[in-house]
């Protein structure tokens, strides 16, 4: 394992962090303003932010090959960390979740025409996507028991269903998702499923209401609760086939979770340089805050476990690269559940150095506790990906005992 970044890799990173420093972050406050103004509007600053990031070529750099940037895991990860820091900021560079999962799943399995409909669009930036798999009356940890129905009907399928957090369906760019679905009952378990392409204004697809977070809209992406009623679209639309609804997941997921990960290191590296400052510049008792020692050991802690953490990632980045997602699946699994209750840890202290400022929308801090704070339920809860690792850890026991 050599973590030390090549010199193409070095030469992404410092392009990125010159555009983010020199134009993303100081637009900040215009985005907000403008999100504030008008949630349901995309942003001008955004759409203005995009075309300069695409005319820099900072464009697509999550996906591998040709199509994309062509980077490795390993040298994606600092870049996916960089934009970590200002949660937003992932969408100036197409980065964004979930349109990355969905352009990868397009990239991978789509045929020509879904591809020419759907990838070129979303590659371009020129719309947005979601993914349905999640639904309020079941357990969706547990994707087997996903119960929205996808029937064959002539060339045709139609689809009922209730989804929740369909996360990207406030966003007014939003033009299509790929919902998760049973076409066949009564076939083998992980056979019953299968994905399918469904554009938002498909006849019988309706947001019955939107979610929160922590009471946050998370505007102008938004979380749906979405009706699929009766829902008609070309058999065409269907991905790579019945029943592959679980190869798919599978697919789609590894990628996306180390992606989670990596900006999770760099909300917590943004965190640990704000409690910092903020230490080094307020008195108490006649002495700066840093000075009570008690914050040298959460500082220390802070630098210790992020370091950790961003080793794992960089660890579970290079084993993809080099085995494929099937062969790191207990990495990826391991820095799913570290990553964000590391950072949710340095930014609670954070928000602690802060005192009443930290928990107003003064600073960053509470909103970023927040987001992160959905990572460990999100793309499946810590338990599932403890599970994940036990289980591995319970296989290699077995052949020490026969
Ligand atoms: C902000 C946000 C964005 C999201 N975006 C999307 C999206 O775009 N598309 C989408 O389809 N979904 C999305 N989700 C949904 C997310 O993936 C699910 O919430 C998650 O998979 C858990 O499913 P569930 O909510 O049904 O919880 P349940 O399956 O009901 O689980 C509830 C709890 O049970 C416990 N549990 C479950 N299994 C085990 C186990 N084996 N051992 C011990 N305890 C266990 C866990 O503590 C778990 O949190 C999003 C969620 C959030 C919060």
């Amino acid at each position: 394992m050599n973590f030390q970044p090549s010199d193409r890799a070095e030469q992404w990173r410092s392009r990125l962090l010159d555009f983010l420093q020199t134009r993303v972050w100081p637009a900040e406050a215009d985005y907000r303003a403008e999100v504030h103004a008008d949630p349901r509007r995309q942003p001008p600053t955004m759409e203005r932010l995009k075309a300069e990031a695409r005319e820099a070529g900072l464009w697509n750099m999550f996906l591998p090959g040709d199509h994309g940037a062509g980077l490795t895991n390993l040298e994606y990860a600092p870049l996916a960390e960089l934009m970590g820091r200002h949660l937003w900021s992932a969408e100036v560079f197409n980065c964004a979740a979930p349109d990355t999962g969905n352009m990868e799943v397009l990239h991978m399995y789509g045929d020509a025409a879904q591809q020419d409909r759907w990838l070129k669009p979303l590659m371009a930036g020129e719309i947005r996507s979601a993914f349905l798999m999640t639904e309020p009356e079941v357990a969706s940890s547990d994707a087997t028991n996903i119960q929205t129905r996808i029937e064959r009907d002539g060339d045709h399928y139609v689809i009922n269903g209730r989804k929740w957090w369909s996360t990207n369906m406030a966003h007014p760019n939003v033009a299509m998702t790929i919902v998760m679905g049973k076409t066949d009952p009564d076939a083998a378990t992980h056979q019953q499923q299968s994905q399918i392409i469904v554009p938002v204004d498909a006849p019988g697809f309706r947001i019955e209401r939107m979610l929160s977070v922590f009471g946050y809209d998370e505007a102008p992406i938004g979380h749906a609760e979405v009706v699929l009623d009766n829902v008609r679209v070309p058999a065409a639309n269907l991905i790579a086939g019945e029943g592959r609804g679980f190869e798919i997941a599978q697919g789609r997921l590894g990628p996306g979770r180390i992606h989670h990960c990596m900006r999770t290191i760099g909300a917590a590296e943004r965190a640990l340089e704000l409690m910092v400052d903020r230490l080094l510049s307020r008195t108490a008792f006649r002495k700066t805050i840093a000075e009570h020692s008690v914050w040298e050991q959460r500082v220390a802690e802070a630098r210790t476990n992020i370091e950790m953490c961003r080793l794992l990632t960089l660890k579970a980045a290079w084993m993809m690269d080099e085995v494929g997602a099937k062969g790191a699946k207990s990495e990826i699994a391991q820095i799913k559940v570290a990553a964000p209750k590391m950072a949710l840890k340095v930014i609670d202290d954070a928000i602690q150095a802060f005192g009443g400022a930290g928990v107003s929308a003064d600073t960053p801090l509470a909103e970023l506790y927040a987001g992160i704070r959905t990572l460990r339920i999100a793309d499946g809860p810590d338990e599932v990906h403890n599970r994940t690792i036990a289980r591995l850890e319970y296989a290699k026991a077995r052949p020490r005992d026969s």
